[in-house]
């Protein structure tokens, strides 16, 4: 019964990742850098103990699995990876595998791909947040298939299950490709936030509704199309009362948002990859916006607060945010697409959004219809595909009131508004960058080509 499998690093995610592998059955072998932290982790165990190998030392643990071992980091992405990797070297061999599990940037992922490596490595995106990891999170893979195929069963075993049993574990492709997606995925989950957090905004400041009111709206969402964990959670934070005060949970949190930077790590590789994610790139703009406290107040000061008056249905509310969730997803599964091409990966779109439908953050029922609509025709944009063309045809007159009657009233809805801009674009066969390619020309002479066909690359400008 040795382990066939060890973990690095039990910190909230290690830990949950660790007690779920041995809820299924696997024996594990664990490691934390502060000494003492593996054995409490053990003791506090209760019966999954006897699965549960705790070691004081890098060596103990690797002497402690039976080769050929994997072992999962679970440490801070960056620096933290680089330096376990370093000091598994000399005590791996080329039939062990090391994952890494953290939120890596995929192109690091890629480096340590390409490294001269002394054991086998594989890239691991895990969503889910602690809850997910202890109980089934979604698991992107990137490596090899050999080295996937490896821990296949363990990562299939601990993973969520989607309604129809599917797990929500699969590889994406090889080096980066995983912590890619993930990386894609947590973009997505910025924006999804972002545009609830404006429906908020929208039913707190123009409509005048309470916490408890905004909650049981959430709530009758979360039973029709947009049902969904981020839906679902809105509606209890907004039940929920502060401990202290008695007041609802969202009226006494500051307005200022962190973030660990995946999702301005989804905005700069888009960019890279000349994907327009406007929707995505809007709710990181807005969450540094948001972290600008001071100047904000100073703004509110000189100018007076934006937002006012805003009556609006809560059905139209909905159709808006189910539009801007579609176009949202469009734009992320054409930036995946585009990957594809770039780093020589063959990412699967349906796969991925099936991989998504459960143990994620961003799971929600509208990606089993991705999944099959991606599946119909993968190169085709999401919003052509007939089941969503329909949905949209019958939400964006909703998305289009709320953004303009929404802005007319002052309120900031840069998610929903870059969703509807990109929307309105995309359906423009002849937009104006006939007037950009004529400026370009005129002070740069880098030519333009013409409607009718004619011969001539360059204006008369003299
Ligand atoms: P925690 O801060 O809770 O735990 C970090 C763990 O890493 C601790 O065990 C810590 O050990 C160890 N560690 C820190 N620095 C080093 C180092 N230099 N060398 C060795 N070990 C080190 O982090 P999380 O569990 O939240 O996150 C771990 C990874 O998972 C990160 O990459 C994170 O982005 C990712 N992730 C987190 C999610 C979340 O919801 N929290 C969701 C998905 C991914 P020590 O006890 O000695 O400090």
């Amino acid at each position: 019964n040795q382990p066939r499998i060890g973990l690095i690093g039990l910190g909230t995610m290690g830990a949950a990742l660790a007690l779920n592998i041995a809820e299924k059955g696997f024996p594990i072998a664990v490691w934390n850098r502060t000494s003492g932290v593996a054995q409490r982790f053990h003791d506090d165990a209760g019966d999954l103990a006897a699965r549960i190998v705790p070691t004081e030392t890098l060596a103990d643990l690797v002497a402690a699995i039976a080769p050929p071992r994997a072992i999962i980091l679970m440490v801070p992405a960056g620096v933290a990876v680089d330096a376990q990797l370093e000091s598994l070297s000399p005590l791996l061999g080329p039939e062990d595998l090391v994952i890494d599990a953290g939120n890596a940037d995929f192109h690091d992922t890629n480096r340590r791909d390409q490294a001269a490596l002394p054991f086998r490595f594989l890239g691991m995106g895990v969503s889910g947040g602690e809850d997910g990891a202890r109980h089934g999170p979604a698991i992107m893979g990137g490596g090899s298939q050999t080295d996937w195929d490896l821990v296949a069963p363990v990562m299939t075993a601990i993973s969520a299950k989607a309604d129809d049993g599917t797990p929500c574990a699969a590889r994406m492709g090889d080096a980066g490709a995983g912590h890619f997606v993930k990386m894609v995925h947590n973009g997505i989950e910025y924006a999804d936030m972002q545009m609830i957090a404006e429906v908020y905004g929208l039913m707190r400041d123009g409509m005048g509704l309470h916490a408890a009111a905004i909650s049981d709206i959430f709530a009758g969402w979360n039973d029709g199309v947009l049902s969904s964990y981020l839906i679902e959670i809105s509606a209890k934070v907004t039940a929920a009362r502060d401990r202290h005060t008695g007041a609802a949970m969202p009226d006494v949190i500051l307005d200022r948002a962190g973030q660990k930077g995946t999702g301005r790590w989804t905005a700069i590789e888009a960019q890279h990859l000349s994907a327009p994610i406007p929707v995505i790139e809007a709710a990181v703009m807005a969450r540094n916006v948001s972290a600008r406290l001071d100047e904000r107040q100073a703004g509110e000061a000189r100018f007076g607060a934006a937002p006012g008056p805003c009556p609006l249905d809560a059905e139209v509310l909905e159709q808006a945010l189910i539009a801007g969730k579609i176009l949202c997803y469009a734009q992320g599964f054409t930036m995946i697409d585009g990957a594809s091409g770039r780093f020589g990966w063959t990412l699967d779109l349906p796969g991925i959004a099936r991989v998504w439908r459960a143990g994620c953050i961003i799971r929600s029922a509208m990606l089993n219809d991705m999944a099959d609509a991606l599946a119909e025709d993968p190169a085709r944009n999401l919003i052509m595909a007939p089941f969503f063309a329909d949905l949209l045809a019958r939400a964006m007159p909703a998305l289009r009131q709320v953004v303009t009657q929404g802005i007319a009233a002052g309120h900031a809805l840069p998610a929903l508004a870059s969703g509807l801009m990109w929307f309105d674009m995309m359906r423009t066969a002849r937009g104006t960058a006939n007037m950009i390619q004529a400026q370009r020309d005129f002070f740069g002479a880098h030519g333009f080509e013409r409607l009718d066909g004619i011969d001539d690359r360059h204006g008369p400008w003299g």
